[in-house]
Parts: C-alpha cells; sequence; structure tokens
C-alpha cells in the first residue's frame, strides 16, 4: 500500500503539525535531525547495539499451546515484549529518542507521563546514555503513582509535579511544551507515544516497528506461513504500529486495535475513540479523538491507564478509515478476564493495557478454524497492576 507519512506528516487526513508560532522552528530542527540520524547506518548501528545488549532484542515469539487448546480455534502466539528492560515496549522508543537527541547535541531531555511508564523508560534511558532528564507529570498522578515517581528519582531524573488544570497527563504536556519553547537550544522533548506534531508520530513509528519486523520472520520461520490476525491493544497507539507496520503490504493479514471501552460506550466513561469519538486537533496533530458539540475534551475512563488517553494517533485513524486495520474495544471487566487467563494458561501477567488484546482474543480465536494464526502485542508485564484485579 502506499507509504505514510507525506512529506507534510499526513497520514491520508489525518496527522500534520498543527503548532503554536514558537514551536515550529523547534519540531523543524527535530525533522531534520531525525532525517540526518536515522537514516546514518552509525546510529542504527548504535541502536541496534544497545536494543540487543541492555534493552533485550529481539524478543521471543511464544507459541500459546495451553490457552490455544483452552479456546479451542485459532492457533495464538505471543509478541513478548513484556520481557524488555523496564517490563514494556515504551524503551524501544525511549531509547531510541535519547541517542537521536545526544547526536542532535541535546544534553537535557524532558518528557512528560500519566502513569509514569514513559517517564520511567525516559529516565532509564537517560540514565544510560548520560544525560539530564526532567519529567513532567500532573500533581494528581505523582501522588497515584507513587512508586513510578521513586524510580524515575532512583535513576537520576527529575519530577516536576505540575498544579495546573485537572494536574493530571495533559496539564504535564502543556508544562512539558511551554518547557521545549523556553529551552529549546539544549533541550529533546522526547514523547511517549505515536502522537504529537509530525515527525513525532512517523518518528515514534520507526522506533517500534523492529517488533513487527521480528515477529514477521518469527513467525514465518515457526510456521512457514504468515499469521491471519495481528491484535494490539491501543492507547496513542505505538505499540500497535510497531507491530503493524510491516505486515501492511501483507493483505492477507488483519490486524485489529483493542482500545479501552472502560464502564461501557453507553456510560460515556471510556476512552474507545473509534467507538464514540470524531475528528478533531488536539497536542498538535489531526486525529480521532474524544470530544464534546463545542470541541471541548472529554473526560476518560479506563482500568488501565496506559490507554487512558482522549486520542488515538492520526496513522490509526487512516488505517480505520481505509480499512486496512480495524479497531474495537475491551471493557474494564473483559480486560480483567484478558488478564486472568493469560496467568493462568500460559504463566504471564500481561499488563492490565495488554489485557485488552488478550480480551478480544478469548472471544476471537474460538471462533476461527484450527488452522488459522493469530499474533497478540504483549505490550508490557502486569507486576504493576496486581492491585485492584482480584486473583
Ligand atoms: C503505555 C502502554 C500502552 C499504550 O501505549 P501505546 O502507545 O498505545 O502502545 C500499552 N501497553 C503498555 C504495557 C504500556 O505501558
Amino acid at each position: 500500500m502506499k507509504q505514510f507519512p507525506d512529506e507534510k506528516g499526513y497520514f491520508g487526513r489525518y496527522g500534520g503539525r498543527f503548532v503554536p508560532e514558537t514551536l515550529v522552528e523547534p519540531v523543524k530542527e527535530l525533522e531534520a535531525g531525525f532525517r540526518k540520524y536515522c537514516g546514518d547506518d552509525d546510529f542504527q548501528q548504535e541502536l541496534d547495539e544497545i536494543l540487543r545488549d541492555y534493552v533485550g532484542r529481539p524478543t521471543p515469539l511464544s507459541y500459546a499451546k495451553r490457552l490455544t487448546e483452552h479456546l479451542g480455534g485459532a492457533k495464538i502466539y505471543l509478541k513478548r515484549e513484556d520481557l524488555l528492560h523496564t517490563g514494556a515496549h515504551k524503551i524501544n522508543n525511549a531509547i531510541g529518542q535519547v541517542l537521536l537527541a545526544k547526536r542532535m547535541g541535546k544534553h537535557r531531555i524532558i518528557a512528560e507521563t500519566g502513569a509514569g511508564q514513559h517517564g520511567v523508560a525516559t529516565a532509564t534511558a537517560a540514565a544510560l546514555l548520560g544525560v539530564e532528564c526532567i519529567v513532567y507529570m500532573g500533581a494528581v498522578d505523582v501522588e497515584r503513582q507513587a512508586l513510578n515517581v521513586k524510580r524515575m528519582n532512583l535513576l537520576g531524573a527529575k519530577v516536576v509535579a505540575v498544579d495546573s488544570g485537572t494536574r493530571t497527563l495533559k496539564d504535564a504536556i502543556n508544562e512539558a511544551m511551554r518547557d521545549w519553547v523556553t529551552n529549546v537550544k539544549t533541550t529533546f522533548y522526547c514523547l511517549g507515544s505515536a502522537l504529537g506534531p509530525h515527525p513525532y508520530p512517523e518518528m515514534v513509528r520507526n522506533f517500534h516497528r523492529v517488533i513487527g519486523q521480528e515477529a514477521r520472520e518469527q513467525i514465518l520461520k515457526a510456521e512457514q506461513r504468515l499469521p491471519d490476525e495481528l491484535v494490539a491493544c491501543v492507547g496513542g497507539g505505538s505499540n500497535a504500529i510497531g507491530l503493524f507496520h510491516a505486515f501492511l503490504d501483507d493483505e492477507s493479514v488483519a490486524m485489529v486495535g483493542v482500545e479501552a471501552g472502560g464502564y461501557g460506550i453507553a456510560s460515556g466513561k471510556h476512552a474507545a475513540r473509534f467507538s464514540g469519538g470524531s475528528a478533531g486537533i488536539l497536542h498538535g496533530t489531526y486525529t480521532h479523538m474524544l470530544q464534546n458539540h463545542d470541541g471541548q475534551i472529554q473526560e476518560t475512563h479506563s482500568i488501565s491507564a496506559g490507554l487512558d488517553y482522549p486520542a488515538v494517533g492520526p496513522e490509526h485513524a487512516n488505517l480505520a478509515e481505509l480499512g486496512r486495520a480495524t479497531y474495537t474495544y475491551a471493557d474494564d471487566e473483559a480486560a480483567k478476564d484478558g488478564f486472568r487467563a493469560l496467568s493462568r494458561y500460559e504463566g504471564i501477567i500481561p499488563a492490565l493495557e495488554t489485557s485488552h488484546a488478550v480480551a478480544y482474543v478469548l472471544k476471537r480465536a474460538p471462533e476461527l478454524a484450527k488452522d488459522k494464526i493469530m499474533i497478540i502485542n504483549v505490550s508490557g508485564r502486569g507486576d504493576k497492576d496486581l492491585e485492584g484485579v482480584a486473583s
């Protein structure tokens, strides 16, 4: 299929660069750095070495034998991003961006974080590569996520509690943007998902596409053929696009993104942008989001903090419109079932985010014949989620 984004950063009609005047130059400089270094063999070699020796790539593609037999339908494979250092896929992107920052001569990294997962990944990369790290976090989240705040502090990052607005993720993003504008000469803004103004969605995809490249090789080796269906949970959409990207031209491979259904679509308390949202601009990109008739951003809810965001990455909005990928949702209760099922049948406690993808497969696999193959992206491990889900 056609390669996206175009030179202006559009995936079909989605994406682009909607930033205030003061951010136009910083974002252009970032794009120039990204084009210059990420196409460079030296950069790629250093990144590959870190991914192999420190992060733990390649991750296995494991056949889920007991879960497959239990469900009695399609054969299920698991792409094990949960086994990476720090326990989730986010480290792929954090290492890539911090390495790029250093090449661009920026030794001060800023990031925003909600639940703290992206903050921890960025603080880890900054410690490894020896640069300063400042993480903006809503004051409410600082309290709710005390353990991740401790982790970031221990890793040498400075966590700044943001006291404006609702004192959560979107306020932290605004504060990080303000910092970037003020300190652009020394500072690199490390963004955590396939979101934001061009070139972030493309760049973040770039650092995660290794997931799908490995999975494609691994399934061809194990089964001598391509899978029938890929499944991943979708917050901003980085782990999903990381898995999907290498398969976009393989027309026989279906792709399913699973959003957070929260308390159910009817309740209005969810983060299922494709089931209850519409197109608009948020944080620099034109995409699908949850908003009311006046364009006010709607409050979202999910049992998993990583899926709890009002907008989805623009590439997913385009894949949905083209019909190349489909998007569904699993509610909180279904996610808990997924959490327990992968634990009991495979000895793998998945992140609650991942559990949404598992929940979909619990329904879907029995509908498929036994010679069909599904791959679930296990985006992270669930140690962080033990409280709140009864065994
Ligand atoms: C952050 C997170 C997600 C959601 O982010 P995406 O950008 O949609 O991948 C999913 N799973 C885990 C484990 C996470 O930490």
